[in-house]
């Protein structure tokens, strides 16, 4: 049967249009990282400790070749980010080195938001299932990942941005998934990524995780709205995360 091997399920199975057998999905997009380091904490597998699971070349059978080839489209996106990220804090560097005027001219990188927090809860998505018998997306939550449903109101991408903070751009990721208080569900999902710490969301509203996460400062958020999501760079170059 179509995506499925060795009683395991493709993990977007429920959406009923699995094509051809299980294939090897790189858990992080494989297109990102070049001998990147990677931490996991907070999943089942991960028995209570930080893992370091080495590189973008971790991959494992949990979607099938149809599902696999249709969130391509995203692994380009989260690559599109990187790269933006990369930009905005490379031009602004080469202005400020330059030093030569204050008055630079505006220059504005945009990313698709809602792209990009499809592509954090694919991610999360592909950890969880890295074990069998593990905690397994929902269909809302598939069809959200498949552009087949919209993110409800208050729930998708927030960031967290310390003002005046220096950011590292650094090789490495963090995958940090956000359990429920009682009922041991996962509600979202932390990534740290390219020196940014991402928060996305599919169901609880951005403002009430905000609110209960332990370690961050709440004001410190830019959460998702109608507006774009801003973070201003030295060098009068801004990053805009658009819906
Ligand atoms: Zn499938």
């Amino acid at each position: 049967m179509a995506g499925q091997a060795n009683g395991r399920n493709c993990w977007a199975a429920i959406l009923g249009d699995c094509g051809g057998p299980l294939t090897r999905e790189h858990v992080i997009s494989d297109c990102l990282f070049d001998g990147l380091s990677v931490t996991v904490q907070g999943f089942n597998w991960c028995k209570g400790q930080a893992v370091n699971v080495g590189t973008g070349g971790f991959a494992s059978k949990i979607l099938c070749e149809k599902h696999n080839n249709d969130l391509s489209n995203l692994d380009i996106a989260a690559k599109l980010a990187r790269d933006s990220i990369q930009e905005a804090h490379r031009i602004g560097a080469e202005r400020i080195a330059a030093g030569l005027s204050k008055n630079w001219p505006r220059r504005v990188i945009k990313v698709n938001q809602t792209i990009f927090a499809q592509w954090c809860l694919k991610t999360l998505s592909n950890f969880s299932q890295v074990q069998a018998g593990s905690w397994s997306p929902n269909s809302a939550l598939v069809e959200i990942i498949f552009g087949k449903r919209k993110f409800p109101a208050n729930t998708g991408l927030a960031i967290y941005a310390k003002v005046d903070s220096k950011i590292k751009i650094e090789n490495s990721f963090e995958i940090v998934p956000i359990m429920h208080s009682t009922n041991g569900n996962i509600d979202a999902v932390v990534i740290k990524f390219s020196g940014f710490t991402f928060l996305a969301s599919w169901f609880v509203q951005l403002d009430q995780l905000t609110q209960n996460m332990i370690g961050y400062d709440r004001s410190s958020f830019i959460a998702s709205g109608a507006r774009p999501m801003q973070i201003k760079f030295n060098g009068n170059v801004s990053l805009e995360f658009r819906r």
